[in-house]
């Protein structure tokens, strides 16, 4: 019952549906006790001859008309039982849709994408067994017993009708027995589930890595393991869904035994007619399907209790960052300054923080250059000013604006961002690119592609900007990955354009280009970059060095040459580098 409640908001929408479905039900219950009393009465008359043709007709054409009538009313039932139960399923897969949507990224750690898959595939459908097939047995197997019982008490004979329910408890007792059993064991199923769809998903998008280390038998093996672990798991609850069919049939045959051996002895001793006795075996046979139907019901019950639980973890887990309307966040930020006061950071399941009092302050139209060891801390500064993470009290200011006081969606409209790890969709380069920006034009998409240093690379492609680019972009080298990134975030024009390590995968002639198309496009707009080639900030306003989530240095190029630290130290290292690389270039030329 657990169950029906957590979906009471659904019936509660869809009452009339419901109401006229249940009504449905409860009216071909109550017509189907009448042949039987009818079939009684019949036997009777033809045991003492008082049947006449007249009254065979009307009995013949009784039947056929609640045959017809019959017909009409299941229809109706079932369009509007199971077409509100498939809205269910809709609504709960939009929910959770929408839920992953919002989910912040440490959410995304906590959960494989596997076991998400699996909840809408698996768990979801489950649920809508539950408010379709699961109301349906209810309202069905409860009318039609009452009914039935009904009948056999009043129309035929109480103690026979005792007689035949002494069976009854042990159904009860055995069925409650499988379906804690069974929600247990369903639960675990589906757990393994998840875990398979994990492995699979792991294995297809990894297949160039799995390949190249020749690890394919190891992961067809480990997917065999995986898949066995399923089936033991799917054949545990297999079995305990086929006990519910043999329990039940034994019970209602012990049933049928008493009912015939006791109503004999009642026709014999007078109590009751040969036509109450078949009439009262018919009432028996009604209860029948009552009685399966109880069985799948608990089945059907328990399994939707299982999976309506996994589904609302999930979707009872809150966004870290999330708009609450309790506050007038602000919706429109002007361009202005950025500043972070003093910032310290640790992931929520991290223990040492990624950022240690970090300080900076940049000008609208300025650029920030954040350079560092691996590790030390750079992509996460470039998460925080998206506030994809909690950041304890006003730590970061958009044009003095507390980032807690600003609404997500006017924050990130203000900001384009090249995450380092690109993702692009499996689409054309033009849909990738467009992403950017609504309505983007062809001279739009063209000019992006141009400043990102990638209009060349695209015209050479046969299909242009027409070319798909496969899943994750398996069709395009590292570095045009990187520029269908830099462009897709160009062509947004926001004030404000992070890119995160983005120039890592392309030469450092290219990187110059871009850095220069930046330098004019973006003259009066902020840009903030983060590089492992410091070739790529030394015209930034700013420069941070970070160490260890800590500010070590900071300063412009020069500023920072004449402190002599690791920066300078790094970048004359590179500079040598550089020249030997281009010496080498030159003797092979
Ligand atoms: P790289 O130059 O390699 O891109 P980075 O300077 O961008 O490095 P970050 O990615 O910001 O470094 O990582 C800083 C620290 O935070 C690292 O010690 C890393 O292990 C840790 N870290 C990064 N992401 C997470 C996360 N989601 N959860 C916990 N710790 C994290
Ligand atoms: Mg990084």
């Amino acid at each position: 019952m657990e169950t029906f409640k957590l979906l009471g908001w659904f019936f509660r929408k869809y009452w009339k549906r419901y109401l006229f479905g249940c009504a449905s039900l409860v009216l071909i219950s109550v017509m189907m006790l009448i042949p039987p009393y009818l079939i009684g009465i019949l036997v009777d008359q033809i045991r003492t001859g008082e049947l006449t043709a007249s009254t065979l007709w009307l009995f013949i054409g009784v039947m056929l008309g609640m045959g017809i009538f019959l017909y009409a009313l299941r229809y109706g039932w079932m369009t509007l039982l199971f077409g509100g139960s498939l809205r269910l399923e809709k609504m709960l897969r939009q929910r959770f849709f929408g839920h992953m949507e919002r989910m912040s990224p440490s959410f995304y750690h906590r959960n494989r994408s596997g076991d998400l898959m699996a909840v809408s595939t698996n768990d979801i459908p489950a649920i809508e067994a539950t408010a379709g097939f699961g109301v349906l047995t209810l309202v069905d197997s409860l009318c039609m017993t009452i009914l039935s019982l009904s009948m056999m008490i009043f129309a035929v004979d109480w103690k026979l009708t005792l007689a035949a329910l002494l069976p009854m408890p042990f159904l009860a007792i055995a069925t409650a027995y499988y379906g804690k059993l069974l929600h247990d064991r369903y639960f675990l199923a589906q757990e393994a589930f998840g875990t398979l769809n994990d492995h699979v998903q792991q294995s297809i998008s990894g297949v160039r890595v799995l390949r190249s280390f020749v690890q394919e038998e190891k992961d067809v093996e480990a997917f065999e393991q995986v898949s066995e672990h399923t089936l033991q798991r799917n054949v545990s609850v297999a079995k305990i869904d086929a006990l519910f069919d043999p329990t039940v049939s034994i019970i209602i045959n012990f049933s049928f035994l008493i009912a015939l051996g006791f109503g004999s002895f009642l026709v014999i001793s007078s109590q009751i007619s040969l036509g109450d006795l078949i009439a009262f075996q018919l009432y028996l046979g009604l209860l029948i399907w009552p009685m399966f139907a109880f069985g799948y019901l608990v089945n059907v019950l328990q399994r939707g209790r299982a999976s309506l639980k996994r589904l609302y973890t999930i979707l009872e887990e809150e966004p870290e960052v999330k708009d609450d309307g309790e506050h007038n966040l602000v919706q429109k930020v002007e361009a202005g300054s950025i500043e972070m006061r003093q910032l310290t950071f640790t992931y929520p399941n991290a223990e040492t923080p990624a950022l240690k009092q970090v300080s900076f302050h940049l000008d609208k139209g300025e650029t920030l250059g954040i350079v560092g060891r691996t590790g030390s801390g750079k992509s996460t500064l470039c998460r925080l000013l998206l506030h994809q993470y909690p950041l304890g009290n006003e730590r970061v200011y958009f044009s003095g604006l507390a980032i807690e006081q600003i609404s997500l969606s006017a924050l990130r409209e203000k900001i384009a961002y090249v995450p380092q790890e690109h993702l692009l969709f499996s689409r054309t380069i033009r849909e990738n690119v467009a992403f950017g920006k609504e309505n983007a034009t062809e001279e739009e998409i063209e000019k992006a592609l141009l400043q990102a240093e990638m209009l060349k690379d695209v015209q050479q492609f046969t299909d242009g900007l027409e070319t798909m680019i496969g899943e994750k972009g398996v069709m395009l080298s590292g570095g045009q990955k990187q520029r269908i990134s830099i462009a897709r975030a160009l062509i947004a024009n926001a004030e404000i354009l992070i890119l995160d390590d983005s120039l890592s995968a392309v030469d450092a002639r290219t990187e110059e280009k871009i850095i220069q198309h930046l330098r004019k496009e973006r003259a009066g707009k902020t840009t903030i970059i983060t590089a492992h080639r410091l070739s790529a900030v030394v015209r930034a306003h700013h420069i941070l060095v970070l160490e260890e989530g800590t500010v070590v240095e900071g300063g412009t190029h020069e500023e920072l040459m004449e402190q002599n630290g690791w920066y300078a130290d790094q970048y004359r290292r590179q500079q040598m580098e550089e020249q030997v690389i281009q010496a080498g270039g030159g003797n092979e030329g």
